[in-house]
Protein backbone atom coordinates (compact mmCIF):
# COMPACT_ATOMS: atom_id res chain seq x y z
CA UNK A 1 0.00 0.00 0.00
CA UNK A 2 1.24 3.43 -0.32
CA UNK A 3 -0.46 6.70 0.30
CA UNK A 4 0.07 9.91 -1.85
CA UNK A 5 -0.97 12.95 -2.46
CA UNK A 6 -2.31 13.44 -5.73
CA UNK A 7 0.64 14.97 -8.17
CA UNK A 8 -0.14 18.58 -9.69
CA UNK A 9 1.91 19.94 -13.07
CA UNK A 10 1.32 23.41 -13.97
CA UNK A 11 2.20 24.39 -17.29
CA UNK A 12 2.11 27.83 -19.18
CA UNK A 13 2.00 28.34 -23.04
CA UNK A 14 3.25 30.80 -25.40
CA UNK A 15 1.37 33.47 -26.11
CA UNK A 16 -0.93 32.33 -29.53
CA UNK A 17 -0.87 34.73 -32.71
CA UNK A 18 -3.87 36.57 -32.00
CA UNK A 19 -2.86 37.68 -27.87
CA UNK A 20 0.70 38.79 -29.95
CA UNK A 21 -1.58 41.19 -32.46
CA UNK A 22 -3.44 42.41 -29.51
CA UNK A 23 -0.08 42.85 -27.37
CA UNK A 24 -1.22 40.73 -24.75
CA UNK A 25 0.42 41.22 -21.23
CA UNK A 26 2.35 37.87 -19.64
CA UNK A 27 0.31 37.46 -16.59
CA UNK A 28 1.90 34.40 -14.42
CA UNK A 29 5.79 34.14 -13.40
CA UNK A 30 7.31 31.36 -12.25
CA UNK A 31 10.55 30.57 -9.79
CA UNK A 32 11.35 26.82 -8.88
CA UNK A 33 7.97 25.28 -7.15
CA UNK A 34 6.46 28.77 -7.06
CA UNK A 35 3.84 30.19 -9.35
CA UNK A 36 2.47 33.68 -9.72
CA UNK A 37 -0.26 35.07 -11.10
CA UNK A 38 -0.42 39.10 -11.61
CA UNK A 39 -3.63 40.90 -11.76
CA UNK A 40 -3.86 43.47 -14.75
CA UNK A 41 -6.52 45.28 -13.21
CA UNK A 42 -4.58 45.80 -9.85
CA UNK A 43 -2.18 49.08 -10.47
CA UNK A 44 0.42 47.56 -8.27
CA UNK A 45 1.44 44.85 -9.41
CA UNK A 46 -0.45 42.78 -6.85
CA UNK A 47 0.62 38.97 -7.29
CA UNK A 48 -0.85 35.90 -6.06
CA UNK A 49 1.02 33.18 -5.41
CA UNK A 50 0.79 29.15 -5.48
CA UNK A 51 3.18 26.29 -5.66
CA UNK A 52 3.11 22.94 -7.19
CA UNK A 53 4.89 19.38 -7.37
CA UNK A 54 5.93 20.87 -11.01
CA UNK A 55 6.10 24.02 -12.81
CA UNK A 56 6.60 24.00 -16.57
CA UNK A 57 7.88 27.15 -18.42
CA UNK A 58 6.46 26.79 -21.83
CA UNK A 59 6.24 30.53 -22.66
CA UNK A 60 9.32 30.99 -24.13
CA UNK A 61 12.88 30.51 -24.65
CA UNK A 62 12.25 27.92 -27.28
CA UNK A 63 13.20 27.41 -30.54
CA UNK A 64 11.67 25.48 -33.65
CA UNK A 65 13.84 23.07 -35.71
CA UNK A 66 13.27 22.67 -38.85
CA UNK A 67 11.32 19.58 -37.90
CA UNK A 68 8.89 21.35 -36.47
CA UNK A 69 10.04 20.25 -32.86
CA UNK A 70 9.64 22.64 -30.26
CA UNK A 71 13.22 22.79 -28.14
CA UNK A 72 15.02 25.19 -25.68
CA UNK A 73 16.93 27.77 -27.44
CA UNK A 74 20.27 27.20 -24.91
CA UNK A 75 21.39 25.77 -22.17
CA UNK A 76 20.57 28.64 -20.12
CA UNK A 77 16.57 28.49 -21.17
CA UNK A 78 14.30 27.44 -19.16
CA UNK A 79 12.02 25.98 -21.34
CA UNK A 80 9.80 22.85 -20.50
CA UNK A 81 9.73 20.88 -24.05
CA UNK A 82 7.48 18.38 -24.22
CA UNK A 83 10.44 15.47 -23.50
CA UNK A 84 10.73 17.13 -20.13
CA UNK A 85 7.08 16.89 -19.55
CA UNK A 86 7.46 13.24 -20.27
CA UNK A 87 10.57 12.67 -18.34
CA UNK A 88 9.17 13.76 -14.79
CA UNK A 89 5.48 12.93 -15.73
CA UNK A 90 5.31 9.71 -17.80
CA UNK A 91 8.09 8.04 -16.44
CA UNK A 92 6.44 7.80 -13.45
CA UNK A 93 3.32 7.01 -14.79
CA UNK A 94 4.89 4.18 -16.46
CA UNK A 95 7.05 3.12 -13.67
CA UNK A 96 3.64 2.77 -11.56
CA UNK A 97 2.06 0.87 -14.21
CA UNK A 98 4.71 -2.05 -14.21
CA UNK A 99 4.99 -2.59 -10.67
CA UNK A 100 0.89 -3.22 -10.99
CA UNK A 101 -0.57 0.22 -9.73
CA UNK A 102 -3.74 1.74 -11.42
CA UNK A 103 -2.66 5.14 -12.75
CA UNK A 104 -4.35 8.32 -13.90
CA UNK A 105 -3.25 11.93 -15.66
CA UNK A 106 -5.70 14.44 -16.20
CA UNK A 107 -5.08 17.24 -17.68
CA UNK A 108 -7.83 20.80 -16.79
CA UNK A 109 -7.82 24.09 -18.04
CA UNK A 110 -9.64 26.20 -20.17
CA UNK A 111 -10.04 25.97 -23.39
CA UNK A 112 -7.01 26.58 -25.94
CA UNK A 113 -4.60 26.48 -22.59
CA UNK A 114 -2.81 23.64 -23.68
CA UNK A 115 -4.19 20.70 -22.29
CA UNK A 116 -4.61 18.45 -25.73
CA UNK A 117 -1.17 19.59 -26.29
CA UNK A 118 0.65 18.40 -23.33
CA UNK A 119 -1.46 15.18 -23.26
CA UNK A 120 -1.61 14.10 -26.82
CA UNK A 121 0.40 16.86 -28.57
CA UNK A 122 0.86 18.33 -32.18
CA UNK A 123 2.77 16.33 -34.99
CA UNK A 124 5.76 15.69 -34.14
CA UNK A 125 5.99 17.56 -30.69
CA UNK A 126 4.29 14.58 -29.11
CA UNK A 127 2.45 14.41 -25.89
CA UNK A 128 3.08 12.44 -22.70
CA UNK A 129 0.19 9.82 -24.50
CA UNK A 130 1.80 8.90 -27.68
CA UNK A 131 5.77 9.01 -25.94
CA UNK A 132 4.24 6.93 -22.86
CA UNK A 133 3.07 3.89 -25.42
CA UNK A 134 6.36 4.13 -27.02
CA UNK A 135 7.82 3.33 -24.01
CA UNK A 136 5.69 0.98 -22.94
CA UNK A 137 6.12 -1.16 -25.78
CA UNK A 138 9.89 -0.73 -25.96
CA UNK A 139 9.74 -1.66 -22.41
CA UNK A 140 7.95 -4.92 -23.20
CA UNK A 141 10.02 -6.19 -26.28
CA UNK A 142 12.86 -5.95 -23.93
CA UNK A 143 11.47 -7.36 -20.49
CA UNK A 144 9.41 -10.26 -22.20
CA UNK A 145 10.62 -13.45 -21.18
CA UNK A 146 9.14 -17.59 -20.86
CA UNK A 147 8.09 -16.69 -18.03
CA UNK A 148 7.17 -13.09 -18.30
CA UNK A 149 4.18 -12.32 -21.11
CA UNK A 150 2.20 -8.80 -21.35
CA UNK A 151 -1.13 -8.52 -22.56
CA UNK A 152 -2.25 -4.22 -23.66
CA UNK A 153 -5.70 -3.34 -24.79
CA UNK A 154 -6.89 0.21 -25.15
CA UNK A 155 -10.06 1.94 -25.49
CA UNK A 156 -11.05 5.27 -26.02
CA UNK A 157 -14.64 6.74 -25.16
CA UNK A 158 -16.19 10.51 -24.88
CA UNK A 159 -17.94 12.28 -21.99
CA UNK A 160 -20.31 14.31 -23.70
CA UNK A 161 -23.63 16.00 -22.34
CA UNK A 162 -23.89 13.13 -19.75
CA UNK A 163 -23.69 10.71 -22.50
CA UNK A 164 -21.15 8.22 -23.03
CA UNK A 165 -19.92 7.70 -26.57
CA UNK A 166 -17.32 4.79 -27.63
CA UNK A 167 -14.81 6.25 -29.90
CA UNK A 168 -13.48 3.43 -31.49
CA UNK A 169 -16.85 2.88 -33.16
CA UNK A 170 -18.91 5.15 -35.01
CA UNK A 171 -21.93 2.35 -34.42
CA UNK A 172 -22.92 4.17 -30.88
CA UNK A 173 -26.31 2.88 -29.30
CA UNK A 174 -28.82 6.37 -28.82
CA UNK A 175 -28.32 8.00 -26.19
CA UNK A 176 -24.45 6.69 -25.93
CA UNK A 177 -23.48 3.44 -23.31
CA UNK A 178 -25.50 2.82 -20.35
CA UNK A 179 -23.07 3.41 -16.94
CA UNK A 180 -23.12 0.23 -15.04
CA UNK A 181 -21.63 -0.59 -11.66
CA UNK A 182 -19.67 -3.70 -11.27
CA UNK A 183 -21.58 -6.40 -8.50
CA UNK A 184 -18.49 -7.39 -6.38
CA UNK A 185 -15.82 -4.05 -7.03
CA UNK A 186 -18.28 -1.24 -6.86
CA UNK A 187 -16.46 0.49 -9.89
CA UNK A 188 -18.76 1.86 -12.63
CA UNK A 189 -18.02 0.87 -16.07
CA UNK A 190 -19.91 1.51 -19.24
CA UNK A 191 -21.35 -1.18 -20.63
CA UNK A 192 -20.50 -2.63 -23.88
CA UNK A 193 -17.34 -0.06 -24.79
CA UNK A 194 -15.30 -1.93 -26.65
CA UNK A 195 -11.37 -2.78 -25.17
CA UNK A 196 -9.53 -3.46 -27.88
CA UNK A 197 -6.03 -5.68 -27.79
CA UNK A 198 -3.06 -4.07 -28.86
CA UNK A 199 0.34 -5.17 -29.88
CA UNK A 200 2.51 -2.61 -30.62
CA UNK A 201 3.07 1.05 -30.75
CA UNK A 202 1.78 1.39 -33.96
CA UNK A 203 -1.63 -0.65 -33.33
CA UNK A 204 -2.20 1.92 -30.48
CA UNK A 205 -1.67 4.73 -32.20
CA UNK A 206 -3.52 4.02 -35.19
CA UNK A 207 -6.47 3.62 -32.62
CA UNK A 208 -6.27 6.58 -30.61
CA UNK A 209 -6.04 8.65 -34.61
CA UNK A 210 -9.16 6.67 -35.32
CA UNK A 211 -10.80 7.24 -31.92
CA UNK A 212 -9.91 11.58 -31.86
CA UNK A 213 -11.51 11.06 -35.96
CA UNK A 214 -14.49 9.89 -34.76
CA UNK A 215 -14.33 12.40 -31.62
CA UNK A 216 -14.04 15.34 -34.69
CA UNK A 217 -16.75 13.58 -37.09
CA UNK A 218 -19.10 13.71 -33.93
CA UNK A 219 -18.56 17.08 -33.02
CA UNK A 220 -18.98 18.11 -36.37
CA UNK A 221 -22.50 16.41 -36.86
CA UNK A 222 -23.82 17.92 -33.83
CA UNK A 223 -22.10 21.40 -34.67
CA UNK A 224 -20.71 21.61 -31.17
CA UNK A 225 -16.43 22.12 -30.94
CA UNK A 226 -15.20 18.85 -28.95
CA UNK A 227 -13.91 21.30 -26.38
CA UNK A 228 -16.78 20.53 -24.39
CA UNK A 229 -16.57 16.99 -24.31
CA UNK A 230 -14.10 15.07 -21.71
CA UNK A 231 -11.88 12.09 -23.79
CA UNK A 232 -10.72 9.15 -21.38
CA UNK A 233 -8.60 7.13 -22.79
CA UNK A 234 -7.80 3.59 -20.74
CA UNK A 235 -4.89 1.40 -21.10
CA UNK A 236 -5.38 -2.47 -19.76
CA UNK A 237 -2.20 -3.10 -18.87
CA UNK A 238 -1.70 -6.47 -17.45
CA UNK A 239 1.65 -8.64 -16.81
CA UNK A 240 1.33 -12.94 -16.33
CA UNK A 241 4.26 -14.12 -14.13
CA UNK A 242 4.74 -17.91 -14.95
CA UNK A 243 5.65 -19.43 -11.35
CA UNK A 244 6.67 -23.25 -10.30
CA UNK A 245 3.31 -23.47 -8.83
CA UNK A 246 0.68 -21.21 -10.58
CA UNK A 247 0.46 -18.25 -12.41
CA UNK A 248 0.28 -14.42 -11.35
CA UNK A 249 -1.23 -11.55 -13.13
CA UNK A 250 -0.19 -7.91 -12.39
CA UNK A 251 -2.81 -5.56 -13.76
CA UNK A 252 -2.54 -1.91 -14.26
CA UNK A 253 -5.75 0.41 -15.65
CA UNK A 254 -4.10 3.54 -16.78
CA UNK A 255 -6.94 6.37 -17.35
CA UNK A 256 -5.42 9.12 -19.67
CA UNK A 257 -7.96 12.05 -19.20
CA UNK A 258 -8.39 15.37 -21.55
CA UNK A 259 -10.87 17.16 -19.27
CA UNK A 260 -13.35 19.31 -21.43
CA UNK A 261 -12.13 23.63 -20.88
CA UNK A 262 -13.07 24.20 -17.73
CA UNK A 263 -14.26 28.05 -18.65
CA UNK A 264 -17.86 28.75 -17.92
CA UNK A 265 -20.17 28.27 -20.50
CA UNK A 266 -22.48 31.55 -20.77
CA UNK A 267 -26.65 30.50 -20.45
CA UNK A 268 -27.82 33.65 -20.93
CA UNK A 269 -30.42 33.87 -23.85
CA UNK A 270 -29.47 30.06 -24.17
CA UNK A 271 -32.60 27.82 -24.50
CA UNK A 272 -33.58 24.45 -25.58
CA UNK A 273 -31.34 21.74 -25.96
CA UNK A 274 -28.29 24.09 -26.23
CA UNK A 275 -29.19 25.06 -22.22
CA UNK A 276 -29.57 21.19 -21.52
CA UNK A 277 -25.75 20.91 -23.12
CA UNK A 278 -24.78 23.44 -21.52
CA UNK A 279 -25.90 22.62 -17.78
CA UNK A 280 -24.83 18.91 -18.18
CA UNK A 281 -21.27 20.21 -19.18
CA UNK A 282 -20.88 21.91 -15.99
CA UNK A 283 -22.84 19.01 -14.38
CA UNK A 284 -19.60 17.12 -15.08
CA UNK A 285 -16.87 19.32 -14.45
CA UNK A 286 -18.60 21.07 -11.13
CA UNK A 287 -19.54 17.71 -9.40
CA UNK A 288 -15.41 17.08 -10.00
CA UNK A 289 -14.89 20.22 -8.47
CA UNK A 290 -17.54 19.05 -5.79
CA UNK A 291 -15.88 15.05 -5.37
CA UNK A 292 -12.74 17.08 -5.10
CA UNK A 293 -14.00 19.64 -2.18
CA UNK A 294 -15.00 16.61 -0.40
CA UNK A 295 -12.02 14.77 -0.89
CA UNK A 296 -9.71 17.49 0.45
CA UNK A 297 -12.29 17.47 3.56
CA UNK A 298 -11.16 13.40 4.26
CA UNK A 299 -7.53 13.80 3.38
CA UNK A 300 -6.89 16.73 5.82
CA UNK A 301 -8.78 15.12 8.63
CA UNK A 302 -11.44 17.76 8.45
CA UNK A 303 -14.42 15.57 8.06
CA UNK A 304 -14.03 11.81 8.12
CA UNK A 305 -17.90 10.88 7.72
CA UNK A 306 -18.69 12.36 4.47
CA UNK A 307 -20.29 11.04 1.09
CA UNK A 308 -18.33 11.38 -1.76
CA UNK A 309 -20.42 12.55 -4.90
CA UNK A 310 -19.39 10.63 -7.23
CA UNK A 311 -23.11 9.61 -8.39
CA UNK A 312 -23.71 13.07 -9.59
CA UNK A 313 -22.17 12.86 -12.69
CA UNK A 314 -20.79 10.18 -15.42
CA UNK A 315 -17.58 11.61 -15.30
CA UNK A 316 -16.71 11.32 -11.51
CA UNK A 317 -18.58 7.93 -11.35
CA UNK A 318 -16.31 6.82 -13.93
CA UNK A 319 -13.27 8.29 -12.19
CA UNK A 320 -13.88 6.81 -8.86
CA UNK A 321 -10.87 5.11 -8.83
CA UNK A 322 -8.73 7.67 -10.16
CA UNK A 323 -10.23 10.71 -8.36
CA UNK A 324 -10.48 8.97 -4.71
CA UNK A 325 -9.61 5.60 -4.51
CA UNK A 326 -6.77 2.92 -5.67
CA UNK A 327 -4.54 5.30 -8.30
CA UNK A 328 -1.47 6.84 -8.38
CA UNK A 329 -2.95 10.29 -9.94
CA UNK A 330 -1.34 13.38 -11.33
CA UNK A 331 -3.40 16.21 -12.57
CA UNK A 332 -1.68 18.84 -15.62
CA UNK A 333 -3.16 22.25 -15.29
CA UNK A 334 -2.96 24.46 -18.16
CA UNK A 335 -2.37 28.06 -17.93
CA UNK A 336 -2.95 30.52 -20.58
CA UNK A 337 -0.34 33.26 -20.19
CA UNK A 338 -2.62 36.43 -20.80
CA UNK A 339 -3.82 39.03 -19.10
CA UNK A 340 -7.57 38.82 -20.84
CA UNK A 341 -7.58 34.83 -19.34
CA UNK A 342 -7.09 36.25 -15.92
CA UNK A 343 -9.95 35.45 -14.20
CA UNK A 344 -10.38 31.83 -15.87
CA UNK A 345 -6.22 30.99 -15.07
CA UNK A 346 -7.20 32.27 -10.95
CA UNK A 347 -9.89 29.53 -11.27
CA UNK A 348 -7.52 26.79 -12.97
CA UNK A 349 -4.88 27.74 -10.32
CA UNK A 350 -7.36 27.36 -7.54
CA UNK A 351 -8.93 24.11 -8.50
CA UNK A 352 -4.88 22.96 -9.04
CA UNK A 353 -4.60 24.06 -5.50
CA UNK A 354 -6.94 22.16 -4.06
CA UNK A 355 -6.59 18.78 -6.01
CA UNK A 356 -2.72 18.53 -4.62
CA UNK A 357 -4.57 18.23 -0.99
CA UNK A 358 -6.03 15.04 -1.77
CA UNK A 359 -4.28 11.95 -1.08
CA UNK A 360 -4.84 8.17 -2.29
CA UNK A 361 -4.01 4.83 -1.39
CA UNK A 362 -2.97 2.62 -4.14
CA UNK A 363 -2.40 -0.70 -3.87
CA UNK A 364 -0.49 -3.33 -6.03
CA UNK A 365 -2.81 -5.50 -8.01
CA UNK A 366 -1.48 -8.63 -8.08
CA UNK A 367 -3.54 -11.94 -7.63
CA UNK A 368 -2.74 -15.84 -8.69
CA UNK A 369 -4.37 -16.75 -11.28
CA UNK A 370 -7.24 -19.51 -11.62
P1 LIG B 1 -6.71 22.87 -25.25
O1 LIG B 1 -6.61 21.41 -25.54
O2 LIG B 1 -6.53 23.19 -23.80
O3 LIG B 1 -7.96 23.48 -25.80
P2 LIG B 1 -4.45 23.06 -27.06
O4 LIG B 1 -3.59 22.03 -26.42
O5 LIG B 1 -5.14 22.68 -28.30
O6 LIG B 1 -5.50 23.63 -26.00
O7 LIG B 1 -3.52 24.33 -27.27
C1 LIG B 1 -3.94 25.51 -27.93
C2 LIG B 1 -2.84 26.01 -28.85
O8 LIG B 1 -1.68 26.37 -28.10
C3 LIG B 1 -2.38 24.95 -29.85
O9 LIG B 1 -2.17 25.58 -31.09
C4 LIG B 1 -1.08 24.45 -29.30
O10 LIG B 1 -0.21 24.02 -30.31
C5 LIG B 1 -0.53 25.65 -28.54
N1 LIG B 1 0.23 25.23 -27.35
C6 LIG B 1 -0.32 24.79 -26.22
N2 LIG B 1 0.62 24.45 -25.30
C7 LIG B 1 1.81 24.69 -25.90
C8 LIG B 1 3.16 24.55 -25.48
N3 LIG B 1 3.48 24.09 -24.27
N4 LIG B 1 4.14 24.91 -26.35
C9 LIG B 1 3.82 25.36 -27.58
N5 LIG B 1 2.56 25.52 -28.04
C10 LIG B 1 1.55 25.19 -27.22
MG1 LIG C 1 -8.05 20.19 -26.47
Amino acid sequence: MSEESVKVAVRVRPFNDREKDRKAKLIIEMNGNSTFIIDPRSSIDEKKQFSFDYSYWSHDGFVELSSGKLEASDSSSNYASQQKVFDELGRDVLKNAFEGFNCSLFAYGQTGSGKSYSMIGYGVNRGIVPIACDQLFQKIEKQRSATLRFEVAVSMMEVYNEQVRDLLTRDNPKGGLTVRQHPTSGCFYPHGLRIVPVGSYADIERRINEGTENRTIAATNMNTTSSRAHTIVTIHFDQIIKNDLENTKKTSVINLVDLAGSERIATTGVTGDRLKESTNINRSLSTLGNVISALVDISSGVKRKIVVPYRDSVLTKLLQNALGGNSKTIMIAALSPADVNYDETLSTLRFADRVKRIKNVAIVNENPMD
